[in-house]
């Protein structure tokens, strides 16, 4: 084990930087000193805002999202389109979408797959809540945005099953080549997948 360099207190802040995704020993030892250096304007800041969400954070009891109010500021947004219902697999993704700022809808988060390998089935994810939120009147296209995984597809065909009496249309993202992608670097799985979603020019 490497020699501590700092207090066992600075020793905690890189160890517990270093959980963060994206961030390994170094970079957590890099961004631990840039704290210490900057105490004033990001390291009181920083303290105080985790302080702040740490008590505020409620998962939203309409979607799933996670956000200081509930329902969340999506759900809140009476500029969002209601007809649209896009379905997540978790927050990121939801949060991914959002990054993209196309879709405009409102989400449901499932909280993960199906996954009989690991044990997860239908009870153990948000799929009852999506199939009663797609019986509203105002629900009229239910998008699932699922991963293009063998557990993401299997998800999306057993909710499909599920909205069958719901007046609504199933839709799911199309899958193929990515924007900025060069066909000779596809695996079969993606082109064939390309080629069976192809669209009119
Ligand atoms: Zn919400």
């Amino acid at each position: 084990m490497a020699r501590a360099v700092a207090g066992p207190e600075i020793e905690r802040l890189i160890q517990l930087l270093s959980r963060l995704p994206g961030l390994g020993p170094r970079s957590a030892r890099r961004a631990a000193l840039h704290l210490v250096r900057r105490r004033a304007d990001l390291m009181e800041p920083l303290t105080a805002a985790l302080g702040d969400a740490l008590e505020k954070i409620v998962v939203c009891s309409t979607c799933g999202n996670i956000d200081t109010r509930d329902p969340c500021t999506v759900c809140a947004d009476p500029a969002r389109d209601a007809s649209m219902l896009i379905a997540v697999e978790n927050v990121a993704d939801l949060w991914a979408l959002e990054r993209a700022g196309v879709a405009g809808g409102r989400y449901h988060v499932l909280g993960g797959t199906l996954s009989p390998l690991d044990g997860v089935g239908p009870d153990d994810l948000n799929i009852e809540k999506l199939v009663r939120r797609a019986h509203e009147s105002e629900v009229k296209e239910v998008i699932l945005a699922l991963n293009a995984t063998v557990d993401g597809q299997t998800t999306a065909h057993y909710i499909t099953d599920l909205l069958r009496d719901a007046n609504v249309k199933t839709t799911r993202l199309a899958h193929g080549v990515p924007v900025g992608g060069e066909l000779d670097y596809l695996d079969e799985g993606t082109l064939s997948a390309a080629l069976r979603s192809r669209t009119p020019f």
